[in-house]
């Protein structure tokens, strides 16, 4: 068992399913306190004992319903998390939901869904984490996307994801430079193709099409599979604990070579 973060307070958007659940697993592995932030209880017991199943001790995971939009909320999972463990080590801002069309397909609601999940969420978070994270010379990570980085293929684009994602990146970038000089560290992942339930909480897609669609996408990965939510998690303990103690500011795919230029 690795014990990189081992006691170090980590707080995990989103860590009710899918990647965020894979995430707090990691990090659970390492001996790390877990704050487990979702809007779903029964899930976030669900992922608290599959830290425990790890060796994870009861007294170190933290369950906080929060909704992340909500200002209010996320304040007060700032407080419990200090007052519980006595500071934060690391935050992983990885709590997201998808939206698929171009700007002829979606309305304006749409977009500002996006941007206050993805953007507007995770700016205030960090900036209510940030007096802690100094004190502590933490790290943050921000969970991504790859359409951060590419609008989609010719037959999709999802305007107002990658719009978000894309404004995610920036604010990574942004932050890792203001906290250089505090010695807090920033980063992001950027998964290709992950199996998980975002399309079908979208509610666009039947299971059948999603199905489908998880298909049609292994051989767009040079490696030949489709991630899975540990390669993700593998990469967010790397770049959260001090092994990348020289990496601020970078934007890592973790996609099996998704992102490359393919002729
Ligand atoms: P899931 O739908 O499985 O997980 C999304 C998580 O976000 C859930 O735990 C959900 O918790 C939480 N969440 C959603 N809205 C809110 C909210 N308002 N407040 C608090 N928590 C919220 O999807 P993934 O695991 O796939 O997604 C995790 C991240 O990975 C997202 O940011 C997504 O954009 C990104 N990503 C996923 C890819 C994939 O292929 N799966 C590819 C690239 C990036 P709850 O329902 O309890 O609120």
């Amino acid at each position: 068992m690795s014990r990189r973060l081992t006691d170090k307070v980590v707080i995990i958007t989103g860590a009710s399913s899918g990647i965020g659940a894979g995430i707090a697993v990691e990090f659970a592995k390492e001996g790390s306190k877990v704050v487990l932030v979702g809007r779903n209880v029964e899930n976030l017991e669900k992922t608290s004992k599959l830290c425990q199943d790890q060796g994870l001790e009861k007294q170190k995971i933290l369950t906080v319903k929060t909704d992340v939009t909500d200002e209010e909320q996320l304040a007060r999972l700032v407080d419990a998390t200090v007052k519980q463990f006595g500071g934060i080590d690391v935050l992983v801002n990885n709590a997201g939901a998808v939206n698929t069309g171009g700007i002829q397909d979606v309305e304006l609601k749409q977009l500002d869904e996006m941007l206050n999940i993805h953007v507007r969420a995770v700016f205030q978070l960090t900036k209510l984490a940030i007096p802690y994270l100094v004190e502590n010379r933490g790290s943050i990570v921000n969970v991504s996307s790859l359409q951060a980085l590419s609008p989609g293929t010719m037959e999709f684009v999802d305007v107002t994801y990658s719009v978000a994602k894309a404004g995610l990146d920036m604010l990574t970038k942004c932050t890792a430079l203001e906290l250089a000089k505090k010695k807090v560290r920033c980063n992001s992942v950027n998964p290709g193709v992950v199996p998980s339930g975002l399309l079908t909480k979208s509610g666009e897609f039947t299971e059948e099409e999603v199905k489908g669609f998880y298909e049609s996408q292994v051989s767009a990965h040079p490696l030949g599979k489709l991630g899975t939510t540990e390669d993700v998690a593998k990469a967010v303990t790397f770049l959260a604990s001090e092994d990348s103690g020289f990496i601020t500011g970078a934007i890592l795919p973790i996609d099996g070579g998704r992102n490359l230029p393919i002729p």
